[in-house]
């Protein structure tokens, strides 16, 4: 806290709190007021990633807030394209640690998909995150600067707007609530996000999920479920047995009950593993309650394990059982898999080789 007390993080704070920081500051050097509004206007508006491109303001001021404050800025080591248009940006962070984001055009949508820390803890079997173990939390300022620097990069690609975020990059958004939680305020009172664009997906961290049903906010939750069962679940899932099923099912119940915000179920459909018609048929009777919609995922194959995808009619076959029995589903297109950009693909590949340890279910909230 100390040294965010030195140097704050213009990128990484509450607008109200950047706002405060900048008053103060520029009444103890005699400015006027509306220096506030300039700066504000740079971060929020002009997505600006140094002082010095705040031209409007005297030199000497600039210096003297490059002086105090800090703009978390990411630095690009390599960008990917798919050839369905999906883009995905490498970002080095500052002592070194890589994470990935996923740019997704679909018709008039374009979807960010960001990472919240570098690797995962959860270690689910079937994910290429979860191989390549926890590194460490991501900061406000590491994922919010992932939705600044994406929008200039699909300003300047043509691309056009950024309608949709999504936290379905690497790590689980859940396990690190004191980032999360601040970006989510940032993004929705700094950048003018509408919450219900926003989309937090979790494996089923149930404090989180409790939290999220308490904002006033109608952030939309995704829920990766991928089994109906206990036992299914665990072997895909650690996390399972910390917060097993039932436990899972009560909180998503609070979050039911808290508004009118709509909870999607994802669920990875993974060749003769979770992808028969009795477990369809479980399925539906788990999510009945809710006014939910399931996302069939077909799996991305990932190094780690020589699972295959569901064939495409198996997979409809799944979808019109769940249909049949009142359950929207909804098969999902994976996009940008030749750039390993697809879901669950997430590893940043300039580390490979470097590290494939699986860890346990630990690194949580820190
Ligand atoms: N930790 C969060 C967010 C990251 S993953 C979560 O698990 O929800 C985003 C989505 O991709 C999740 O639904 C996840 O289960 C899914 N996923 C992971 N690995 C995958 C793979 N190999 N193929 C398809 N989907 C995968």
């Amino acid at each position: 806290m100390i040294s965010i007390a030195q140097h704050p993080d213009l990128v990484g704070l509450p607008p109200k709190e950047v706002e405060s920081h900048l008053r103060e500051h520029f009444e103890a050097r005699g400015q006027p007021g509306y220096r506030v509004e300039q700066v504000l206007h740079w971060i929020y508006g002009g997505l600006a990633t140094s002082f010095e491109e705040m031209t409007n303001l005297p030199r000497s001021e600039r210096e003297a807030l490059a002086e105090e404050f800090e703009l978390t800025v990411l630095e690009a080591s390599r960008i990917s394209r798919s050839a369905d248009g999906t883009a995905k940006h490498l970002w080095r962070l500052r002592d070194g640690e890589l994470i990935e984001s996923v740019l997704i055009p679909a018709g008039k949508r374009l979807t960010l998909c960001i990472s919240s820390q570098a690797g995962c803890a959860m270690a689910c079997t079937f994910c290429a995150t979860g191989w390549m173990g926890y590194d460490r939390q991501l900061t406000a300022g590491e994922i919010v600067a992932q939705y600044r620097q994406s929008r200039r990069f699909a300003d300047e690609g043509g691309y056009g707007k950024i309608t949709n975020i999504v936290f379905m990059g690497m790590g689980e958004p859940l396990m690190n609530p004191k980032a999360v939680f601040p970006t989510l305020e940032i993004l929705n009172q700094g950048y003018a996000v509408a919450a219900r664009r926003i989309t937090i997906s979790t494996v089923g961290v149930v404090p989180g999920i409790e939290r999220l049903a308490e904002l006033p906010e109608q952030y939309h939750l995704a829920v990766s479920l991928h089994a109906p069962d206990s036992e299914l679940r665990a072997s895909l899932i650690p996390l399972e047995r910390k917060y097993p099923l039932p436990r899972l099912l009560e909180a998503l119940r609070r979050f039911d009950a808290a508004g009118g915000k709509r909870i999607t179920f994802e669920y990875v459909m993974i060749d003769g593993v979770n992808d028969s018609l009795a477990l369809a048929d479980s399925l539906a009777e788990l999510v009945a309650e809710f006014k939910a919609f399931v996302n069939l995922i077909p799996f991305n194959p990932i190094p780690a394990t020589e699972w295959q995808p569901t064939p495409p009619d198996r997979l409809s076959a799944f979808a019109r059982r769940l249909e049949r029995r009142g359950i929207a589903a909804f098969v999902r297109t994976p996009r940008g898999r030749d750039i390993a950009a697809a879901c669950g693909q997430l590893k940043a590949e300039a580390t490979e080789g470097r590290r494939l340890v699986q860890l346990g279910a630990s690194g949580e909230s820190s």
